[in-house]
């Protein structure tokens, strides 16, 4: 085994391939850009090197400065969690050629599944069924229309280069075909640096399932199936193990899928195998079709880990110190069901926008595992993935561990940030998810009721009042009694809302509040607040807003009566960049006129692209921003002609 590792991630991924390092005694070095010199990863590693500026490029993506870290630290191996380098197969043969060991497959096997088109047409040779279509060299769009064409509208069109759901399009009918093609060969190009493409049957109403492999470079096992079908824009949300309805005969069909395609490459260590499944008749052994491998530790490997009980971090470091599989495809069983959800920093009601900010408050329940990088106290930079954790919970069956996670997520708090928390919940609540019949278009087609802004009731502005004035532990011997005559004033903020709330104080115990002309009684029995009827949930306030953990976290800002006056009202002539980003297209022109809800401009901040829309009608006086310049939070990128009064 080694006894020294460098890990070249960031965030929960290298939190979490620590603690197993860790516990198996081996020293980990951490390395960390100017924005995360305080993070949750540092203070966990034995070392941590410095390697650079906030931004990717200029720190986590830098093999060389990587690698000369872990020479000077004495590390053996350089794990690369997910995301970054960790499918850079320049990358492995450059810590190869250093001397150092790779803690995943070799760089020729991640080039071989590096571009979706020779993937597949190495997969067909390994006989790994592949989802019908086009995947060859001539990109003439003739040529690709007419592919289309005899595959069978509705088509995909794909870049062979992608990832994370980039330059992928969905083609109803042959006239749409040419203006798709253009858009998905554009997106490619500025993602990628790539636009071929290729173009696939699309599969309506399909399942993800994709099959856990491990390789020890010539030999490998299946660790089951997990089901990622409840995804948003072809970006997974909540994950399980194994998928619900899996037949044995289908599960036995996929997994020999997942060793051929592993073994096809001489796969060494963890991959996942992806496929496409047609569930319209249940899980059938001839329904599913490859789409793509992921040559890395996966974001959702805890459902695997929960139902297997096999820790997949171990088994990396073990099969790259040189020690076998450790154990045979016959020794791994399923106990039980699994969960993961993923808790974003994220405004749901706007869009999906991610949010910063400072995790003023962050607690998780018991009963779940949650694996994080941050801390409460930590920020959420605009760097980064604005992942706060995974919440993964088991239980020995499906409907059980449901159960579970919909307590996990009503229970766990996070303060100073908006989060997707009650998105989450929703969807553990939703009924045909339930039922275990899920599909990729779930959330699409549910998303008005899933997405659903939180109505905060008098009850849960009382417990915010009450945390304001800081009566919770109120002493009727002290302070608060003397002042006359006992009815005090608080004024919170729901959403920019502005609401004015009166307590009269009958004693330590009991106050009587009024909002919106409603009567809300709050009653102390047995040491313990109940509000309107009910027990206070609990509260947090910092940096002047008191977060009410009921209805997965309620924020109201306390408004200082002096700062009111003061308070500026936004701007309705200028649109801003809501986040630091880069600005991708500007579609504004001066003296154009435009409509509420027009898109002027597109940012592309934290991986993903926020179109910035017009708040009014009006005519654009003025374009502040072209494509392709960097911005800051707040700058302004278009200003409308004031509004005639
Ligand atoms: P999965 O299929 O497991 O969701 P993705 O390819 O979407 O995998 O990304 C895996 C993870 O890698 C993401 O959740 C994100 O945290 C990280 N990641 C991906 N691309 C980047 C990037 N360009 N910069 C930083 N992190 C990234
Ligand atoms: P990425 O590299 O972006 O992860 P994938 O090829 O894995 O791209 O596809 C991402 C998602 O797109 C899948 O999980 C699935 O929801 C959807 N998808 C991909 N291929 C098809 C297809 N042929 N038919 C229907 N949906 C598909
Ligand atoms: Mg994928």
């Amino acid at each position: 085994m080694f006894d020294t590792i460098l890990i070249a991630n960031r965030g929960e991924i290298a939190c979490r391939v620590m603690e197993t390092a860790q516990a198996m005694g081996v020293r980990c070095v951490a390395v960390y850009s100017d924005a995360d010199a305080g993070a949750k990863h540092v203070q966990m590693a034995d070392l941590a090197v410095h390697i650079g500026g906030p931004a990717p490029a200029d720190s986590y993506l830098r093999g060389d400065v990587i690698i000369e870290a872990a020479l000077d630290t004495g590390a053996q191996a350089i794990h690369p969690g997910y995301g970054f380098l960790s499918e850079n197969p320049d990358f492995v043969d450059l810590v190869e050629a250093a001397g150092l060991t790779f803690i995943g497959p070799s760089g020729d096997a991640i080039r071989k599944m590096g571009l979706k088109d020779a993937a597949k047409k190495l997969m067909e040779e390994a006989g790994v069924p592949v989802v019908p279509g086009y995947h060859g060299e001539n990109q003439d769009d003739e040529h690709l229309s007419g592919a289309a064409d005899t595959i069978g509208y509705p088509v995909l069109i794909k870049a062979v280069a992608g990832g994370g759901g980039k330059g992928m399009r969905l083609v109803e009918k042959p006239a749409d075909f040419a203006a798709a093609l253009a858009s998905a060969r554009s997106e490619a190009k500025t993602a990628f640096g790539n636009d071929d493409v290729l173009v696939e049957k699309y599969i309506t109403k399909p399942r993800h399932i994709e099959v856990q492999v491990f390789g020890d470079g010539t030999h490998a096992v299946h660790l089951f199936e997990r089901d990622c079908s409840l995804q948003r824009r072809h970006q997974k949300v909540i994950e399980e193990a194994p998928a619900p309805g899996m037949t044995a005969e289908t599960r036995a069909a996929m997994g020999q899928a997942g060793v051929r395609a592993a073994e096809a490459i001489g796969y060494s260590g963890a991959g996942t195998v992806e496929f496409i499944v047609d569930g319209s008749d249940g899980l059938r052994p001839d329904r599913f079709w490859f789409m793509e491998m992921n040559t890395r530790l996966q974001v959702e490997h805890p459902v695997t880990e929960a139902i297997t009980g096999v820790d997949l971090v171990e088994w990396q470091l073990r099969v790259a110190s040189g020690e076998p599989l450790p154990c045979t495809q016959d020794q791994l069983t399923i106990t039980g069901h699994s969960f993961e959800a993923r808790l974003y920093a994220e405004d749901v009601p706007k869009g999906f926008l991610p949010a910063t900010g400072t995790l003023t408050h962050l607690v998780f329940p018991a009963g779940c595992r949650a694996d994080s990088g941050v801390r409460a106290g930590d920020t959420i930079s605009p760097w980064y993935d604005p992942m706060i954790s995974k919440v993964t919970v088991h239980g020995p069956t499906r409907a059980v561990a449901l159960a579970r996670l919909d307590r996990a997520l009503e229970q766990t708090q996070v303060g100073g940030t908006v989060t997707n928390l009650a998105f989450l919940g929703a969807l553990a609540r939703h009924a045909e998810f339930s039922a275990g019949d899920v599909d990729t278009g779930l959330i699409a087609r549910d998303l008005d009721s899933l997405v659903e802004p939180p109505a905060p009731e008098p009850r849960h502005m009382v417990a915010a009042g009450m945390r304001a004035l800081d009566v919770l532990d109120g002493d009727w011997d002290s302070g608060f009694t003397l002042w006359e005559p006992l009815v005090h004033t608080v004024s919170l903020a729901w959403q920019g809302d502005p609401c004015d709330l009166l307590m009269r104080a009958e004693g330590p115990d009991r106050q009587v509040w009024t909002v919106d002309g409603q009567e809300v009684v709050a009653e102390r029995i047995g040491g313990r607040w109940r509000v309107g009827g009910t027990v206070m949930p609990d509260v947090a306030m910092a940096q002047g807003v008191v977060t009410v953990f009921d209805g997965y976290g309620l924020a109201f800002d306390v408004i200082d009566p002096l700062e009111r006056a003061a308070g500026a009202v936004g701007d309705g002539n200028l649109i801003e960049a809501p986040m630091p980003g880069l600005v991708k297209a500007v579609f504004a022109e001066v003296g154009q006129a435009v409509s509420e809800g027009d898109r002027l401009a597109v940012l592309e901040a934290m991986k993903m692209e926020h179109s910035l829309l017009a708040a009014r009608d009006g005519v654009v006086a003025e374009v502040l921003a072209g494509a392709g310049s960097q911005v800051e939070a707040g700058a302004a990128l278009v200003r409308l002609e004031p509004e005639e009064a």
